[in-house]
């Protein structure tokens, strides 16, 4: 069966229809922050997949991916790798494009951030097109990293993001028709 934390975790996210834009059913990882236990039961779910991978490096997709990403860095013995959106770190950077439904995109990681053969998950609050993780990958592999997961807290299978990962497998805690 299912483990039980599953559904506390789950029951926790608040959905928000039409939100940012008509048609998009937002899903709200702020209610499950407010809940201690599914909080706490979020982070470890992720900390006991993890640890003892030898997984070097935690690469968090700015924004959600830097509430998640910190507490399983320092449980797993990792470093935290901020994945951010242009012009905000202030070193030298690499930068991955990628294309939205209107536009592209860019996230950028420093340089130095990561030495070439180091593992790495990957983790933000969720998968939808999975544009967003398929570009933190590249960027990533760029720089010789291995990655060993995506990790997500919600998936919306509909969206089919899984194939954009390629050969990368994907964990996810909960998934949101
Ligand atoms: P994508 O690149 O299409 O997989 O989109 C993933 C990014 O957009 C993540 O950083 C999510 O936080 C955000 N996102 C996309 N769709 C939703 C949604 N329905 N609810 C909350 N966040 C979303």
């Amino acid at each position: 069966g299912q483990d039980p934390r599953i559904a506390k975790i789950s029951s926790s996210i608040r959905v928000i229809p039409d939100f940012p834009k008509p048609g998009i059913m937002f899903q709200d990882i702020t209610t499950l922050l407010l809940d201690t236990e599914a909080f706490k039961d979020t982070i470890n779910m992720f900390v006991e997949r993890y640890e003892g991978k030898d997984i070097s490096v935690v690469a968090g997709v700015e924004a959600r991916g830097f509430i998640f990403g910190p507490p399983i860095a320092l449980a797993i013995g990792a470093k935290f790798v901020p994945m951010r959106k242009p012009k905000k770190l202030p070193g030298k950077v690499i930068s991955e494009e990628y294309s939205l439904e209107y536009g592209t995109d860019k996230i950028e990681m420093h340089v130095g951030a990561v030495e070439p053969g180091e593992r790495a998950i990957i983790i933000d609050d969720l998968i939808a097109t999975g544009g967003t993780l398929a570009a933190a990958i590249r960027l990533l592999e760029r720089v010789g990293v291995k990655i060993v997961e995506c990790a997500c807290v919600i998936e919306l299978p509909e969206l089919k993001g899984k194939d954009k990962l390629g050969e990368t497998p994907l964990f996810v805690l909960v998934s949101s028709a």
